[in-house]
């Protein structure tokens, strides 16, 4: 064996949140766990992704509440000043983009960490290659190093922007949430491509700044994984905000000519200028950067298969958004989990995926958790619904300003649970826990009916939304209306 081979119990290519965590807690039980990363130990989630994007948000929601100031407390002027948030962001939560502390955090517990791009050559081998230009040439400049597993290979390799073959777009230079995390300044004007989670947060960040924001969804609506009334309450909000909203028409032609910006020409003809073009149009996993082939895994597919236990070829076990069973930080966490059991030859229960939870950050928050009523139908589930508004709900009535939001159920009435649910509004993120619980335990309704909901929360009007579940026929045992609400204008 040379000293560019190595033989270790486990090797994990990819270092995000979930390989990490699996990585670090392998190393701590005692095996010798090489951690493989070309770019920063920590991965999207604390440098480009959740946690300076929510940083973004606290600000911009900070913006909003002093903005809603006027008729309720008071007056107020709000400036609104990007550079402590950048500062923030540099100093707090990224370290100017350097992962020292978490590849310490790895390396005290015994881990091995080996910077450069990881590729299975073999079962049970995986070559690394230093990358120039990162932080890899600097410890493992020279020629690749070969890495052999003697228990197994954990594929966590994540997932990158996933940028759309729109003609004239790979010229120009669009940002991808790396800019946009990592920018500086706000841009006069900006146009998102892509009005999922990522392009909605960040479209609100950005025009709550100041910017002139365009958001464009080729989809029939802002946010379309979920409710359909959620993509439009945000529509709504967006549009009341001045931000501009195009849905249903998906971008032909993109134009950069310096000073003057991009130019997005939509289907139809319509087109759209910003001085800066991010593009937030999904995610994917690339299969055959990591040498899937080399154990038997079609590199062409969009997720690695795996089983309930994260196991994808004999050895090889996989984990996180690479598995395409949920791009969020809590499922590569979860899926690290039964990973790091199955190694450890733990008895465990296998992965479930009926009430994976996700939140949209903007303003009013979308929490949604478990099936939406379409595809709850599409399953062949006899299904009712309940829907209550935010406003009309005590809490949503006395909150006023901003109070944009509602509760959807959706029941799975063969069973007598809820196959699903939606929760918008302020704080919905927080509102949805309790949901997420009677989906995940397959709470029976009837039970979530007799349950009592402190007053005046706003997670009291998941029991209106029950009352709107049992429609005219209420579920026996479903309490009286939410008492406050006699007390409201109607
Ligand atoms: C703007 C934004 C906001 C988000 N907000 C949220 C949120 O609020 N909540 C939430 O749950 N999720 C959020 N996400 C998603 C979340 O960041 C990801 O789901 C999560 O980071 C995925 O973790 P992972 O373990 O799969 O790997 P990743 O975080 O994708 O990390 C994988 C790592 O592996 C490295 N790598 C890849 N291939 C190789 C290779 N061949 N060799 C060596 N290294 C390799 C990559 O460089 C990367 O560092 C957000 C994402 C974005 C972009």
């Amino acid at each position: 064996m040379t000293d560019r081979e190595r033989d270790v119990d486990v090797v994990v290519i990819g270092m995000g949140p979930g390989g990490e965590h699996a990585a670090g807690t392998l190393a701590k039980a005692g095996l010798t766990v090489a951690g493989v990363e070309n770019s920063l130990v920590g991965g999207e989630c604390p440098y480009w992704g959740c946690v300076p994007s929510k940083m973004m948000i606290r600000a911009a929601d900070l913006i909003a509440e002093g903005r809603r100031i006027p008729g309720m407390a008071g007056r107020s002027e709000v400036h609104p000043d990007w550079a402590p948030v950048a500062r923030r962001i540099r100093d707090e939560a990224t370290d100017n983009w350097d992962d020292t502390v978490a590849a310490e955090r790895f390396t005290s517990v015994g881990g091995i960490l080996v910077r450069g791009q990881g590729r299975i050559t073999a079962p049970g081998e995986v070559t690394v290659t230093p990358v120039p230009g990162s932080q890899s040439a600097g410890n493992g400049a020279g020629p690749p190093q070969v890495l052999r597993a003697r228990r197994g290979i954990v594929i966590a390799a994540g997932s990158k922007p996933a940028v759309p073959p729109i003609p004239g777009l790979a010229s120009t230079p669009f940002w991808t949430n790396h800019q946009a995390i990592e920018t500086g300044e706000v841009p006069r004007s900006l146009v998102v491509l892509g009005g999922g989670a990522i392009g909605a947060e960040l479209a609100q960040v950005f025009a709550r700044f100041g910017s002139r924001v365009t958001v464009a969804e080729g989809a029939g609506r802002l946010l379309p994984l979920e409710e359909p009334e959620a993509g439009d309450l945000i529509a709504e909000v967006f549009t009341r905000d001045g931000v501009t909203v195009r849905t249903g028409r998906p971008a032909a032609r993109v134009e950069y000519s310096g000073g003057a910006g991009f130019t997005v020409t939509l289907d139809g003809g319509e087109e759209l200028t910003g001085q800066a073009l991010l593009v937030a149009t999904g995610r994917r996993a690339d299969l055959a950067a990591v040498g899937t082939a080399a154990v038997g895994i079609d590199e062409h597919l969009k997720a690695v298969p795996v089983d309930g236990h994260m196991r994808a070829a004999p050895g090889v076990w996989a984990l996180g958004d690479i598995t395409g069973k949920g791009a969020f930080t809590h499922i590569s966490m979860y899926q690290a989990g039964i990973v790091i059991d199955d190694i450890l030859g733990r008895d465990r229960t296998g992965a479930e995926y009926h009430a994976v939870p996700r939140v949209t950050f903007t303003d009013p928050e979308v929490g949604a958790v478990g099936l939406t009523e379409a595809q709850a139908r599409d399953q062949g589930m006899a299904v009712r619904v309940g829907v209550t508004g935010v406003p009309q709900s005590a809490r949503g009535w006395i909150h006023k300003a901003g109070n944009d939001g509602f509760i959807k159920l959706v029941e799975d009435t063969g069973r007598g649970v809820l196959a699903g649910a939606t929760s918008v509004g302020p704080w919905g993120g927080e509102v949805l826990s309790a949901l997420a619980v009677a989906v995940h335990a397959r709470v029976p309704v009837q039970r979530l009916c007799e349950m009592i909901y402190a007053y005046p929360t706003f997670h009291r009007a998941i029991d209106a939304a029950l009352d709107e579940l049992a429609g005219d026929g209420r579920a026996p045992g479903c309490g009286p209306c939410d008492q406050a609400r006699v007390t409201q204008p109607s």
